[in-house]
């Protein structure tokens, strides 16, 4: 089978992925620098699919060390993870953020032209359709957006798409994510932020297991059917199928393409609350707050393209999500 680089392959999606990757026969390597990640993720990733896979620990920007991992092994394709993902972060530190993603990415691809591995499955993120014309969102929309997190991401996207024009062995998945959230259904893998969290998940099962006194709901006055901000949850293990059906896709077809990765429904902040309530049976104190700067209405995604082309549809639901980051949040109150 495969062998498969997961870069980034310790952190939140890429945990996930290996242990799909391993469960579907691939073999695996991960090159992460355990900056935003535990060893223990993959651990315990091994344990339950009882296979194992290699942890490189290094930089995607440390050139030798990467062209010493494709010496040793032979990989297939590449599925990019790493990089930094903070928002309000990455408006204070965007050379930070340019260097880590951007000239990661470039390094990285540098090295793959070089041993002849021209096969990337790219994290991109919905984070590129700014705030959108329509809903739900085509992969054809307008690109824009509004920070330096969101702008490396564009430049990544059309930074490979000119690679893969200039050199048709290049083959290139863009996978646009909406918003990940849940755990594998044991509980033993899981998000595991430092820190407050920004997102409204964590925050929900932080709150939920005593750690945070009350969650902060961000306006309740959005044109939307309760008032609350409407996005696109996806179940993280839905996500990871998606890259072994980018993976599977690259082995037959040619050039660079783009795919939303989202449900195509759309769940507002109370409905999250609420089946999060409902379904764990635990409440969730909340208050309404002022609306968050730079927050969109409603955001959710048509995922036609991923289905038509890729054979990928999530299959899970808002209680499967909130059941299972349940799982995780509540068998480990402090992560790994
Ligand atoms: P994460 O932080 O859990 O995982 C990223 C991993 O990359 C971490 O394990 C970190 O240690 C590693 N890493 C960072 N810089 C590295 C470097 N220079 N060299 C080697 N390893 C490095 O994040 P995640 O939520 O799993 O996200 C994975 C990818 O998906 C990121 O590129 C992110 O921008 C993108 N994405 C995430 C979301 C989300 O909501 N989680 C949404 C859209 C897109
Ligand atoms: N949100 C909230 N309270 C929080 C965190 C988030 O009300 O503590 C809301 C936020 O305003 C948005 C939704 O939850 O409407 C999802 O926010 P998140 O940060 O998870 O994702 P993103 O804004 O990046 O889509």
């Amino acid at each position: 089978m495969a062998k498969i680089l997961v870069t980034g392959g310790a952190g939140y999606i890429g945990s996930h992925t290996c242990l799909l990757l391993l469960e579907s026969g691939y073999d695996v390597v991960v090159l992460d620098n355990l900056s935003n990640a535990s060893e223990a993720a993959l651990r315990r990733v091994q344990e339950m699919t009882g296979k194992t896979l290699d942890l490189v620990v290094g930089d995607i920007r440390d050139t030798s060390a990467v062209r010493a991992l494709f010496a040793q092994h032979s990989i297939d394709s590449v599925i990019h993870f790493a990089g930094s993902k903070a928002v309000g972060e990455s408006v204070e530190q965007p050379m930070a953020y340019y260097d880590n993603n951007v000239v990661g990415t470039l390094r990285l691809c540098e090295v793959m032209a070089e041993v002849g591995c021209k096969r990337i499955v790219f994290s991109s993120s919905a984070t590129v359709y700014g705030d959108p014309d329509v809903v739900p969102i085509p992969e054809t929309a307008a690109l824009r957006t509004s920070n330096p997190y969101g702008q490396t991401k564009l430049v990544i996207e059309q930074m490979l798409r000119e690679i893969a024009n200039a050199d048709p062995e290049w083959r290139v998945s863009l996978l646009r994510y909406f918003n990940p959230i849940g755990a594998h259904p044991s509980g033993r893998i899981g998000e595991n932020p430092n820190g407050i969290p920004n997102n409204l998940m964590p925050y929900v099962t932080q709150v939920a297991v005593g750690k945070r006194p009350h969650l902060s709901v961000y306006g309740n006055d959005y044109s939307t059917p309760d008032g609350t901000g409407v996005r696109d949850y996806i179940h993280v293990m839905d996500l990871a199928a998606g890259h072994i059906k980018a993976v599977e896709y690259l082995a037959q077809h040619s050039g660079a393409d783009a795919f939303n990765l989202g449900t195509g429904v759309g769940c507002s902040v109370m409905d999250v609350v609420n089946t999060f309530e409902r379904v764990n049976g635990v409440p969730i104190p909340y208050q309404i707050a002022p609306r968050r700067a730079g927050d969109v209405a409603s955001y959710f995604a048509d995922p036609t393209k991923a289905t038509q082309l890729l054979g990928w549809q999530a299959k899970l639901n808002l209680e499967d999500m909130v059941r299972d980051s349940w799982a995780w949040q509540s068998a480990n109150p402090n992560g790994y």
